[in-house]
């Protein structure tokens, strides 16, 4: 890991954050998209000005060896990474700042925290890379508890084993993005797994949250890639065993995969890996309509043809990104393999989007990398895609109202989704802020449907501004959840989606959920308020 200095706001490293004539050109720019004339910057907050109250409660010191209450500490696990997490964290509201930060260096050490916070009614926080965009990691629990610990799984970045025949990896959960394919790229592999929050997030907050990765189809979510899994649950070790496949009930994987640190703390896992791609092939489909730029997706996706890429982006998307001319919906596809030449594949998917009315003048772009080829590919989608979350936070201190939210839907309900999330969250942002832009694009696709992922942007008002936002959330989760999408394609449930996910789910399963919880975590200390009410 190396030591650049994290943002205790905003995201990512501080060095990268724009400075105030970047910023300020920023502004000039977006506040003619949104026709409210150039938008001035306001100064980064300092840490010192941070308000947060005092500790609640103080560990054993046989347990405060292995971790931290330095404000410090508190500051940068009080909030994960959405846009409010980034306006209160911007106004130096740490209000909600946990009491004191574990840190441990063994499932040993993670046993003994759950049983002290199980007899002193202390909640109990998993920490990854704190990028949760829902509250998952935030430490509002409710008064049942006499202080709060967010355990930050750091020091367990390790990639402990690798199984060239079966081609798979044993991995700790406190590993991120980087450091995973640094330790697999000695082996000739790589995990392929880029959520764009990559660089900071990590195996275990992937696990717990059912991340989705950059593949549009096939291996789009993490779930994709588990063999087996270990986690530390109040009530003892919970591991499964590694299989390919398995047809012996329910999968047990299934129950921490997607379990958001409230059964407990996922420590390891067994993944499935590959070797690096060589052979590459792309191409950009421009569609002056949308709609047919929606049927060429949904060819490709049902083709079993399986491209990495598939993202239909809309003109507002595309002109938001660079791509296209801002008069039409272009489509990116891509392939990858580590065995064999692409040419059929890009040709067969292109054929598929011009008979849908899609052009591409240039044709494909086929490569043959060899050995070296991913390490640069890797360093070209780190350069464009990882940046993007800066302009976010740069955003803020512009006093933007700036999200995005994403769902999933069956082809033959898209349209109607697409109109109604249109409709709702525009009267929304011009009731909650006088107007404002939005895009769409396909994140992924399936044989059955797309993952429609939005984003608005809409001017704020000092101080008003998470209000301004919960208006339109609101209107976006109503939209789709009306409209029979998921409130969630892959940015899980948190705390922030539990209205909506309560009624997604069948009531049945809840009881079930909460059943579960009750077997592994008795006392009902693990993450309070996220996924299921606790009886306890
Ligand atoms: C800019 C940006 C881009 C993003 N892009 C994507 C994307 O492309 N795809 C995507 O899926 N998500 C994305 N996200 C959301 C977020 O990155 C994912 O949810 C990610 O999986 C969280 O990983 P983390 O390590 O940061 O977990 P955290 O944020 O630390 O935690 C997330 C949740 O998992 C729990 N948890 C964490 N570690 C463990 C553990 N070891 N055991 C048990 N529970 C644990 C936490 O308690 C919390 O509930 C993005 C977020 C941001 C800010």
């Amino acid at each position: 890991m190396n030591d650049r200095e994290r943002s205790f706001w905003g995201w990512g490293y501080v060095d990268c954050f724009p400075d105030e004539a970047a910023r300020r050109a920023l502004g000039a720019q977006v506040g003619t998209l949104l026709g409210v004339g150039a938008l001035a910057p306001r100064p980064p907050p300092s840490l010192e000005a941070a308000a947060l109250p005092s500790p609640r409660i103080a560990p054993p010191a046989a347990l405060a060896r292995f971790g931290s209450a330095e404000n410090g500490d508190r500051v940068t696990h009080t909030y994960g990474r959405s846009y409010c997490d980034l306006v209160r964290g911007f106004r130096g509201d740490f209000s909600s700042a946990p009491d004191w930060i574990a840190i441990p260096a063994s499932e040993d050490e993670i046993a003994v925290i759950l049983r002290w916070c199980g007899e002193e009614r202390v909640a109990a926080v998993p920490y990854g890379g704190g990028t949760s965009v829902v509250g998952g990691v935030e430490c509002t629990v409710g008064d049942r508890f006499r202080g709060v610990v967010s355990i930050d799984l750091r020091r367990l970045d390790r990639v402990l084993e690798v199984d060239a025949l079966s081609r798979a990896a044993r991995v700790q959960a406190g590993a991120r993005g980087p450091s995973i394919e640094a330790q697999l790229a000695p082996h000739g592999l790589t995990m392929r797994h880029y959520p764009q929050s990559f660089e900071f997030s990590t195996l275990g907050g992937w696990i717990a949250t059912r991340a989705g990765g950059h593949f549009a189809t096939l291996h789009t979510h993490i779930d994709d890639f588990v063999e087996c899994i270990r986690m530390i649950t109040p009530a003892g070790v919970y591991a499964t065993r590694r299989l390919p496949a398995s047809g012996a009930g329910p999968s047990p994987d299934r129950l921490a995969l997607g379990s958001e640190g409230i059964l407990g703390i996922i420590t390891e896992a067994w993944l499935r890996v590959q070797a690096r791609p060589r052979f590459r092939a792309s191409a950009s489909v421009a569609f002056p309509r949308f709609e047919d730029g929606v049927r060429a997706a949904r060819a490709v996706a049902q083709s079993g043809l399986h491209p990495s890429n598939c993202r239909l982006l809309d003109r507002t998307e595309g002109l938001l990104n660079g791509v296209g001319n801002g008069d039409e919906a272009t489509l990116l596809l891509a392939f990858e393999s580590a065995d064999h030449p692409l040419g059929p594949w890009i040709a067969r998917a292109i054929a598929l989007c011009t008979d849908a009315g899609g052009a591409c003048p240039q044709g494909p772009t086929l490569r043959d990398e060899g050995a070296s080829g991913a390490a640069s590919a890797v360093a070209t989608y780190k350069q464009s895609f990882f940046q993007a979350p800066y302009l976010q936070s740069a955003l803020v201190s512009l006093g933007v109202v700036v999200d995005t939210f994403e769902t999933a839907c069956t082809w033959d309900r898209f349209e109607a989704l697409h109109a109604a999330v249109e409709a709702q969250v525009g009267e929304a942002m011009k009731r909650a802020c006088g107007g404002g832009v939005m895009a769409c694009r396909f994140s992924h696709v399936y044989p059955d449907g797309p993952a429609p992922y939005y984003t608005f942007v809409a001017p704020g008002r000092q101080g008003a501004e998470i209000e301004q936002w919960l208006e339109i959330k609101r209107a976006a989760g109503d939209a789709v959840a009306g409209a029979g999408g998921t409130i969630t394609h892959h940015h899980a449930v948190g705390r922030m989606h539990r209205p909506w996910y309560d009624s997604e789910r069948p009531e049945t399963f809840a009881l079930a959920l909460k059943a579960v919880k009750q077997a592994v975590d008795p006392a009902g200390i693990m993450n309070p308020g996220v996924l299921v009410d606790s009886d306890t």
